[in-house]
């Protein structure tokens, strides 16, 4: 192991001198890069990206068309993720007290995030998606995450990632495990839903690639620090079962279309994937979705503005009730308007946030019987 490892905390090894001049988190942003992992800050001791600037704050503003990115600032969270020496050198280097977060899906990495948080039990059917666990099957001491992937790779036969001594493993400050693996393709690999319900590869345990982004080894925050397990720091590749049982959770490979999208565009096949067909957040967002994707076939006149508004408005109350986050509804609403409206997007950014700023006032809770 490069002696520089060990200044990182990337082993298991006491750290190096005080002395040495180059603080944690510069050396951990500038050890990622060098594994070719875009890397973006943390706010202080805490998990969430660093502030964006006044401009990128202002209501109506979003990140598509937003100059900060070129120009060398932080905004917009991973997006914003990048291996530059020069660049990396000045945000850390400035601010050595951020935290270091890696772009997942540029860094072609697919991380499995295992939570063991004290919760209680959810219905049988949500502890494995898809997968049916008959009533007769007693559920005594599971748990958590750790215990959900551990019944998946045991049905699959094979073994379990939290046990995985090949691949980079992190514990976090909650007793969780982030087990992280490269994907054979950047990039192809969708991040989880969230906690709101939605894709996820088992209970407690979530996937972080495209469009999600994941702590490095080495970051403290707060609650604690994040630390390598054992000597390997290196991801190993993602291992076929899995990619079955991501692909199989709705964790699909993104189509990147060229040019104008034909209907239904990528975003109302993530709403279907993510249970579109039922009731729930992602089932009532696909059906005003639809409309807007439906304006892909005509270019005039078939009122795409307020279909808009009237999704966004929908989207904003659903973010507010807390059954998705603003980001995955920003997410989804965009990549809607971009696939009927190419080349729009700065309009259509407008119309989401004035919509979904609307919509929030109003939070639209879905009952279990609604
Ligand atoms: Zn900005
Ligand atoms: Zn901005």
């Amino acid at each position: 192991m490069a002696p520089e490892l060990h200044l990182l905390g990337l082993s298991t090894a006491r750290p190096g001198p005080l002395s040495s001049a180059v603080p944690q988190p510069l050396a951990t942003a500038r050890w990622c890069a060098a594994q070719g992992w875009p890397v973006h800050p943390l706010a202080v001791g805490r998990k969430t990206p660093a502030g964006n600037c006044e401009a990128c704050r202002r209501p109506g503003h979003t990140y598509s068309g937003c100059p900060c990115t070129t120009e060398g600032r932080w905004c917009h969270g991973f997006r914003a993720a990048t291996r530059d020496a020069d660049r990396i050198d000045r945000w850390w280097g400035g601010h050595p007290e951020f935290g270091v977060g890696v772009s997942c899906g540029p860094a072609g990495l697919v991380v499995i995030d295992i939570d063991a948080h004290r919760q209680s039990l959810p219905d049988r059917s949500r502890l494995l998606p898809g997968i049916p666990i008959p009533d007769h099957v007693d559920l005594t001491g599971l748990t958590n995450g750790f215990h959900t992937l551990a019944v998946l790779a045991a049905l699959r036969g094979a073994p379990d990632p939290a046990a995985d001594g090949s691949t980079l493993r992190v514990r976090t400050p909650s007793g969780g495990l982030h087990v992280w693996y490269r994907a054979p393709e950047a990039g192809a690999w969708r991040s989880s839903a969230g906690s709101g319900g939605g894709r996820a590869l088992a209970w407690q345990v979530d996937v972080r690639a495209h469009g999600g982004y994941i702590i490095a080894p080495g970051t403290t925050t707060r609650a604690g620090a994040y630390t390598a397990l054992g000597t390997v720091r290196r991801p190993a590749v993602l291992p076929a079962w899995l990619a079955q049982e991501l692909e199989r959770t709705g964790h699909l490979p993104q189509e990147r279309p060229a040019g104008p999208k034909p209907v239904p565009p990528r975003a109302l096949q993530a709403v279907i994937a993510a249970g579109g067909g039922r009731q729930g957040a992602f089932g009532v967002l696909s059906s005003v979705l639809a409309e807007v994707t439906a304006c892909a076939a005509h270019t005039e006149g078939v009122g795409f503005s307020e279909k808009l508004n009237r999704a966004s408005y929908t989207a904003g109350g659903l973010v507010s009730a807390g059954h998705l986050t603003r980001e995955q509804a920003e997410q989804i609403l965009q990549d809607a308007a971009a696939g009927a409206r190419p080349g729009q997007e700065r309009r259509a950014a407008q119309i989401i946030r004035s919509g979904m700023t609307a919509g929030s006032r109003r939070p639209l809770y879905l009952g279990r019987h609604g």
